[in-house]
């Protein structure tokens, strides 16, 4: 499975789910959203195994995503998690920081968990490279491509104009002759970036909608809490959980369950098809919300009870779907190279299409890689 298509479904509700499978991590990256560290909060792994056990052949997401915190510090629950989605016809990817590099062979329990899933992508900037070298990655990348195994990068960097990153790409193309694709996103200030990235606030122009595609698949966080996207500042608790962010519990509710909250949360489908502060500026009580930001805008949504209520209204009226269907056929027509370049770094938005020839002639046709959601 390429990278390309998952990134294809990224605005479809529900298609996929985010799996953070524990908060804890060997690495101290600088700029780690997570904050993680090896004593993080870890829950029992029969929590997310158990959500794992929803699925069926009937009620499933089209993919399925682990990360961390490591992900593959929890190899068996990477590998179970993976059988059983495979086991009902959906499939999945992990990522990882490759704490396990620099140690030779590939751990065995760390090996089965890879060979399980669909897709293997690991996370490299200059950040990781403090702590795992550029060379131990792409060690392990080769032994895996030379299995056979699609694998990708997740790569950050300060911006288009940022050395490391032109640097770092042009490695990558040429050591693996244009087979790795490359997903090039900026660092972003939460967890341990907080302290030392400042972003000045984008200066605030016409409000237009501007759907928010990354509210589209539900995120489970390392305590089993479910939201309806994976901000880092609502994960963590830095800002009150918006109610209309909030999608359920994986200890008490199943797949079904989450996967009819994302879809039909009117709040959510609102954010969905034209951005909070669309939301807020045309239906707020005074005419918007008094937040500054497009997420800060979202986090207050619900504080006004003119917004809400409103929402619910619309969401009953059929021109109202109509809308949403088409902001969703727009935005998967748009394709995954609009969605990295709208959420990634645009200029090396392209990155991700690498190697996909390749596995689309390997795939057949079976999986081919331009079918439509
Ligand atoms: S706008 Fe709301 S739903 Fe979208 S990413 Fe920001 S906080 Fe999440």
């Amino acid at each position: 499975m390429h990278l390309m298509e998952i990134l294809r479904y990224r605005p479809v509700p529900a298609a996929a789910v985010f799996f953070g499978i524990t908060r804890r991590c060997p690495l101290h990256c600088k700029h780690c959203s997570t904050s993680s560290l090896l004593d993080s909060e870890e829950y029992p792994e029969q929590l997310f195994r158990g959500f794992a056990e929803t699925f069926t052949a009937e009620n499933r997401p089209e993919f399925v995503l682990m990360s961390g915190g490591e992900a593959l510090l929890r190899p068996r629950l990477v590998q179970d998690i993976a059988e059983l989605s495979r086991a009902v016809g959906a499939r999945s990817h992990v990522l990882s920081g490759l704490y396990f590099a620099e140690h030779g062979r590939i751990p065995r329990p760390v090996k089965r968990a890879i060979d399980a899933v669909d897709h293997f992508s690991a996370s490299l900037d200059v950040f990781h490279e403090e702590e795992v070298p550029r060379a131990a990655v792409f060690r392990v990348l080769k032994e895996l491509m030379d299995e056979g195994k699609q694998v990708s990068l997740q790569l950050t960097g300060t911006g288009p104009g940022d050395p490391y990153l032109a640097d770092l790409t042009a490695e990558v193309r040429r050591v693996f002759d244009d087979r790795v694709p490359m997903l090039v996103a900026p660092v972003s200030p939460h967890g341990r970036a907080d302290a030392w990235l400042k972003q000045a606030p984008l200066p605030r122009g016409e409000v237009t909608p501007a759907p928010c595609a990354v509210s589209a698949w539900p995120v489970i966080g390392f305590n089993g809490q479910v939201t309806a996207c994976g901000n880092q500042d609502v994960m963590d608790g830095k800002v009150p959980l918006p109610p209309h962010l909030y999608l359920g519990h994986i200890a008490k509710d199943d797949w079904p369950t989450i996967k009819a909250r994302a879809i039909g949360n009117p709040m959510v489908r609102a954010i969905r098809a034209t951005g909070p502060e669309y939301l807020a500026e045309r239906h707020g009580s005074k005419g918007g919300c008094g937040a500054e930001g497009y997420c800060q805008t979202c986090w207050v949504l619900s504080k006004d009870p003119a917004i809400p209520r409103r929402v619910r209204e619309l969401a009953l009226e059929p021109t109202t779907r109509l809308v949403e269907e088409r902001t969703e056929e727009m935005l998967v027509g748009a394709g995954a190279v609009s969605f990295a370049q709208q959420y990634g770094i645009t200029e090396y938005a392209e990155l991700v299409t690498l190697g996909l020839e390749e596995a689309t002639a390997g795939a057949g046709a079976q999986q081919t890689a331009g079918s439509t959601p």
